[in-house]
């Protein structure tokens, strides 16, 4: 099974993909493989980050 590296969902067969090979010297080299059809990239939680109390420590 195949992992679109930019969306994190898995490419079906029936979905048309690109395939994208990075050299790595430490990994060796892997595939990362993408959906031709524009997806939607992972989206990263955002804890809120709102005015916080300064801690003060005596
Ligand atoms: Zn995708």
């Amino acid at each position: 099974m195949k992992i679109c590296g930019r969306c994190d969902q898995s490419i079906k067969d029936n979905e048309q993909y690109t395939t994208h090979d990075i050299l790595s010297a430490s990994a060796g080299g892997m595939t990362v493989y993408r959906h031709v059809r524009p997806c939607r990239r992972v989206q990263i939680p955002t804890s809120p980050s709102g005015p916080q109390p300064a801690r003060r420590y005596r």
